[in-house]
């Protein structure tokens, strides 16, 4: 840590850095969210990044501008994004100016974010209550295990010849991963205000790549503004976890029920001697709510399955869950290995409903037009491939006449994946009444023809 300390300017000039205000541009990948699971194409191009640290302060402020380079289903404008931390307080400051207080677990993820970087990390292993453990050499690099007087946990990596500090990398909770590495790299050190400082950083959460940024200004000791939490953020309450789940239950057809309630729907399916769900989304706490709902809704039948929509983080984040109450994942063929790897990955940081009560993972790849039925029900599913994502299942029941879809259609005006959608139905000849939007709420068929042809003349 002495040697570090010394390379990157001395250990009195590093204890004495009041603020760093840090300006670049780079790219953000789309971890979770792009076409297949393994892919690693969509980005977003970053410019006009500024980051502000007050390092004694333990207070940041990041403002960046970022382009969507693919089919974003928010649209292809440029996005300008604000967040920061205060202490116990983050919160994010929307294009209007108004700032909201964000969950104590983002929160967290910021006050670790703000120790991935080599001042900061240093700073911190510097304060005499600071705890450091491990000092080991692997490959090129030294390294040491650092525990801060507040109780936060990195590994410091140095150079072995330069001694200049090279990573910084943290255990973390992901929702879908589990116990995961964030870590940031540093490379291409100037010379800034008595210090050395990184002129390129490149940050991951284990092997996936999240963003890479080249610096293009830094200074310390500059004027940061104003670091404090806005009043709105600031006198909101803590958010200390999940919201609870609500369910509300709309009945579609006889067997047929929408359960819906917040920004994540599923759709419950009764067959002659079981019920299948379609979509566990988001987390336990929603996943778990929807199948007690299901299970409360018909009780005298076994809930045993459930239809996964696509591999999205946010569509596949209750399957663990899922898994946890003996359920069967249906999904495309080309997600099987995520699920297979999400199945058993450790959840130790914070303990989900599988870690809790474990399970052996059941789950049927569809590659191609499958029917599920008894009789009673009948279930057609299609593998389906958009601009959305590559891995989907659409499922239509050909007697209701519904086509339950998530991400692709929402009913509205701005319907970029919905016209490539509409062609591959037509294709397919379906009689359909309703559209089942995972996202939105029930439209009628003729709702989506309309909406696709709109768009269409926007776009033209
Ligand atoms: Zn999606």
């Amino acid at each position: 840590m002495n040697d570090a300390a010394a390379a990157i300017g001395g250990a009195d000039r590093i204890r004495a850095v009041k603020t760093l205000v840090i300006e670049g541009e780079g790219t953000q990948y789309n971890l979770g969210q792009d076409v297949t699971p393994s892919a690693h194409g969509q980005t977003f191009t970053v410019t006009d990044a500024r980051e502000a640290i007050d390092v004694a302060g333990g207070r940041m402020r990041i403002e960046l501008t970022r382009k969507p380079n693919f089919a974003y289903f928010q649209g292809p404008q440029p996005q300008r994004l604000a967040q920061g931390i205060d202490g116990n307080v983050g919160y994010n400051v929307g294009p209007n100016g108004a700032a909201t207080r964000v969950p104590d677990a983002v929160a967290n993820d910021r006050r670790d974010a703000l120790l991935q970087y080599p001042i900061t990390a240093v700073r911190a292993a510097l304060d005499p209550m600071a705890k450091l453990a491990n000092a080991r050499t692997e490959g090129g690099e030294s390294l040491v295990d650092v525990t801060t007087a507040g109780g936060q946990a990195f590994t410091l990596a140095i150079d072995a010849t330069t001694k200049l500090p090279t990573r910084v990398a943290a255990r973390a909770d992901n929702t879908n991963l589990g116990d995961v590495v964030a870590a940031t790299s540093f490379a291409d050190y100037q010379d800034a205000g008595g210090l050395k400082m990184p002129a390129r950083l490149t940050i991951k959460v284990d092997d996936f790549t999240t963003a890479e940024y080249r610096v293009t200004k830094q200074a310390v000791d500059a004027d940061t503004g104003d670091l404090a939490a806005p009043a709105d953020a600031a006198k909101a309450p803590a958010i200390a976890s999940v919201p609870p789940a609500t369910v509300a239950v709309e009945q579609l057809a006889k067997g047929v029920w929408y359960l819906a309630g917040q920004s994540h729907h599923s759709v419950l399916l009764e067959f002659g001697d079981h019920l299948t769900l379609i979509e566990t989304p988001q987390n336990d706490t929603r996943a778990l709510a929807v199948i007690a709902k299901a299970r409360e809704l018909v009780p005298n039948k076994p809930l045993t399955e459930v239809i996964n929509s696509h591999h999205h983080f946010d569509h596949s984040g209750g399957l663990r869950a899922a898994m946890s109450e003996g359920l069967t994942i249906i999904t495309n063929q080309g997600n099987v290995a995520l699920y297979e790897e999400i199945a058993k990955r450790p959840h130790t940081i914070v303990p989900d409903a599988l870690a809790k009560n474990a399970k052996p993972l059941m789950v049927k790849g569809i590659s191609e037009d499958t029917v599920l039925s008894d009789g009673t029900m009948t279930v057609n599913l299609y593998p389906f491939s958009g601009p959305h994502s590559e891995t989907m299942l659409l499922t239509y029941l050909p007697r209701e006449r519904l086509l339950v879809e998530a991400d692709v259609y929402n009913p509205g005006p701005v319907q970029s994946f919905a016209a490539n959608l509409l062609e591959q139905l037509k294709k397919r000849n379906l009689r359909i009444d309703r559209m089942v939007p995972l996202h939105a709420k029930v439209a009628p068929y003729a709702q989506f023809v309309k909406d696709v042809a709109a768009a269409q003349a926007a776009a033209n």
